[in-house]
């Protein structure tokens, strides 16, 4: 193994390349810092690179536009609601409060466009802004930015695997890429390093609440290995809330990578019913968030559950991956190799035929279907027995059927490492150690637990930004 030092004159470094991670290198280097950036892969934008990028921002002018009264008041009252006793009130409001003018504002100078506001489970008024061209856009803008920007030396293909101790505090940090390793230190570094969502050993470890579940799927960014956590911890660091692992109720395995572990988020088939193992519905499954979706889901036998629908559907199916996707485009081709190759998809000319191929029992699915169905015929304004919302939706008709095995997808990390609103990494005992910070979903989100313990949408990737953007100033002292 060969070692190399670095050039020492970095005055921060900054681990992990994501919206945190580059809003951070961003931010130092505007003030004139020189940044030296770790990334472990071959190119910037980590997990937000493959997302919606979507953001709850509250009282934007296209809100105004579309005549949503929203306020900061009002988006913290609901996120403190949602999130319960956990949430990180201070830090919430802070995000709230900058949110229109740091993301909203600052991303549109940079060329994004805000195209869409939706609503999502836990706010009274829609908020989730979504940006053209998603998260990928939005990070090759901040990438580009970055890039014309003096003083960032960028180390791609290297991993951090320890936090460097220099006289008492943190004073850099050893990485390495192949069988080289490099020294870089500097009297500050950001560890922006992601969830660990594509971790099964510390997705299996921090979700106790599916334990009954046959299988939780992997679904967070590639990059989201979890290497933060094992930095972090063997320098001291305090955790928080590991275990609120946000988890979707719509995985389903990702058959072209079956040792993976991962799965695909499978939407837009509001024409389905959800059923268990017994062909039963359980759920209004319009309430499909991680939520009340993933209570639902995990209190059934195997914690699984089939999403049934009919072909009328299956031409509307999405599959929020990028194999799938071309911008917001689903690639249709491909939505039909899945639904014709995926072992875990029965089809069938008839229901009797699907049940069987489901091993459900016949007359459950069978009532299942023509309960919803006659809900439906009948105008009801919701379906009698869960109160799912029927307005507008298909009955479950046309042949062929399809059945799509669904197990709880992990999705975000909620909880992470504890700092300050300086973004100062907090030891046990509640002590900043010199030298550290942390941003973005390491430090779920910001401060450790922003989101307490369960996300409004859309609090991920904005928490992440303006978290990255306080590390930045606060790293230069
Ligand atoms: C499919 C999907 C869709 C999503 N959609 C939304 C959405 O619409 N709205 C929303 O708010 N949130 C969304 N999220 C969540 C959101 O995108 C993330 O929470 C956010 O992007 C996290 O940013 P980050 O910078 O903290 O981490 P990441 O973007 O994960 O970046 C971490 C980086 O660190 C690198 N890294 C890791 N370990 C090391 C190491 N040891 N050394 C060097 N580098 C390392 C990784 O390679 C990665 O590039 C979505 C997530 C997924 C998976």
């Amino acid at each position: 193994m060969s070692a190399t030092s670095s050039d020492p004159r970095a005055d921060v470094v900054v681990i992990g390349l994501g919206v945190s991670g580059l809003s951070c290198a961003i931010e130092a280097a505007e003030r004139g810092a020189r940044v030296t950036v770790v990334e472990a892969s071959t190119g910037p934008g980590g997990t937000a690179a493959g997302a919606g990028g979507g953001t709850c921002i509250p009282g934007s002018a296209l809100q105004a536009r579309l005549g949503i009264e929203d306020s900061v008041d009002l988006a913290l009252e609901d996120w403190i609601a949602w999130g319960g006793g956990s949430v990180d009130v201070e830090w919430a409001e802070r995000y709230l409060t900058a949110s229109g003018g740091l993301i909203f504002d600052g991303l549109a100078a940079r060329g994004v466009r805000w195209i869409s506001v939706h609503p999502h489970e836990g706010n009274r008024v829609p908020r989730w802004h979504r940006p053209q061209g998603g998260g990928k856009r939005v990070m090759a803008l901040l990438n580009e930015h970055a890039r014309s920007l003096p003083g960032i030396t960028w180390l791609y293909g290297w991993r951090a695997r320890e936090l460097v101790r220099v006289g008492g505090r943190v004073g850099g940090v050893l990485a390495a890429r192949g069988d080289s390793t490099t020294e870089i230190l500097a009297p500050a570094v950001v560890v922006a390093t992601g969830g660990f969502n594509n971790s099964a050993a510390l997705v299996t470890r921090h979700t106790p609440r599916a334990r009954g579940a046959e299988r939780v799927l992997l679904g967070g960014g590639t990059g989201a290995t979890g290497d933060g956590v094992a930095l972090l911890e063997a320098v001291g660091a305090q955790f928080t809330e590991l275990d609120a692992v946000w988890m979707y109720p719509y995985g389903t395995p990702d058959h072209l990578q079956p040792d993976s572990g991962r799965g695909l988020a499978v939407r837009g088939v509001d024409g389905e019913i959800w059923v268990n193992d017994d062909g039963n519905r359980f759920h209004d499954e319009s309430l499909r968030g991680g939520a009340a979706g993933t209570d639902a889901l995990l209190a059934q036998p195997r914690g699984r559950a089939w999403s049934v629908f009919d072909a009328a559907t299956a031409a509307h199916l999405v599959i929020a991956d990028p194999r799938y996707l071309v911008g917001n485009e689903t690639i249709r081709p491909r939505v039909q190799e899945f639904l014709r190759d995926s072992p875990h998809v029965r089809s069938a000319s008839s229901l009797g035929e699907l049940a069987a191929a489901m091993d459900v029992d016949r007359g459950n699915l069978a009532s299942a279907v023509a309960d919803m169905n006659r809900a439906i015929a009948a105008g009801l304004a919701e379906d009698p027995v869960f109160h799912k919302p029927l307005r507008g939706l298909p009955a479950i008709l046309e042949p062929p059927f399809y059945a799509v095995r669904l197990h709880p997808l992990a999705r975000k990390n909620l909880g992470g490492v504890r700092t300050d609103l300086d973004c100062r990494v907090l030891d046990e005992g509640d002590r900043p150690i010199d030298g550290l910070y942390a941003s973005g979903e390491v430090a779920g989100m910001a401060g450790g637990r922003i989101n307490g313990r369960a996300a409004l949408e859309g609090t991920a990737f904005g928490p992440s930004l303006f978290s990255g953007v306080i590390a930045g100033r606060s790293a230069l002292g």
